[in-house]
């Protein structure tokens, strides 16, 4: 089972997304798990302080290095687990679906949500979080980012998914963008859906949607089309 613990100031904001429909039903049957820390808790003084002012000066607050070690140090952590530290921030490596791939083969999952102008940056490198980014945006806090990175990571846990080759065709997948999808009523404010796709010809219907992935992903995301040209 994928443990999922999540370092916070602001709790309340989960399970959130992760509560609803296939993740939430993934997590009643134990297939994932999800504990919430509240950096609160590891406050200092009697003020219960998380965060103090920046060194060096500028706007803001920064939160405290000795209040994220000492939330870490809370969390259950047996010798034979395999644990990855995350952490949450515009200034982290970009996020893509192949990080979602590796970060599954993990048993515990620590994600830190900044806040305010971020996190002491001492505490991210000596404890190894590795530093990710879910866009190239800045958000109020890292809450919705992890939302963003759990739902992308349980959603690819073995039986999450109803039909799991559902992963296997969709965007991303070997560097293209998906085929256009199209369901009832066949006719809809004068557009028909393409014929081929009322065909019943399989082999056709394969073929016109990854002409379809090619074209968008060629228009659409220069980048992927480099990737996928070389692999092809
Ligand atoms: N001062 C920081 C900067 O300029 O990079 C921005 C801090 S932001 C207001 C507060 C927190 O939100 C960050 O510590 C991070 O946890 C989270 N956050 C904001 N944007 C994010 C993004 N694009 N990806 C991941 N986390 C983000």
């Amino acid at each position: 089972m994928l443990e999922i613990k999540i370092l916070t100031a602001y709790p309340e904001i989960f399970p959130g997304a992760l509560g609803h429909s296939i993740l939430g039903k993934a997590l009643e049957e134990k297939k994932w798990s999800l504990d919430i820390v509240n950096l609160h808790d590891f406050g200092i003084d009697e003020r219960k302080n998380i965060d103090d002012e920046p060194f060096g000066g500028g706007p803001g607050m920064v939160i405290r290095a000795d209040v994220v070690e000492n939330a870490l140090l809370s969390i259950d952590y047996p010798k034979d687990l395999k644990r990855l530290l995350i952490y949450l921030t515009p200034s982290g490596r970009p996020l893509k679906q192949s990080n979602l791939l590796e970060f599954i083969e993990f048993n515990q999952l620590i994600i830190l949500c900044g806040r305010f102008e971020g996190v002491d940056a001492r505490v991210i490198d000596s404890l190894g979080f590795k530093e990710i980014s879910i866009g190239d945006y800045v958000l109020a806090g890292g809450e919705v980012a992890a939302q963003v990175l759990v739902e992308g990571c349980v959603r690819l846990l073995p039986g999450v998914l109803g039909r799991s080759e559902s992963i296997l065709e969709e965007s991303f997948s070997k560097n293209l963008l998906e085929y256009p999808q199209y369901t009832k009523p066949h006719k809809w404010e004068k557009k028909e859906v393409p014929d081929l796709l009322l065909s019943g010809d399989h082999a056709k219907i394969k073929h016109w949607r990854l002409t379809q992935s090619e074209d968008i992903t060629r228009r659409r995301r220069p980048d992927l089309w480099e990737k996928y040209k070389k692999n092809k």
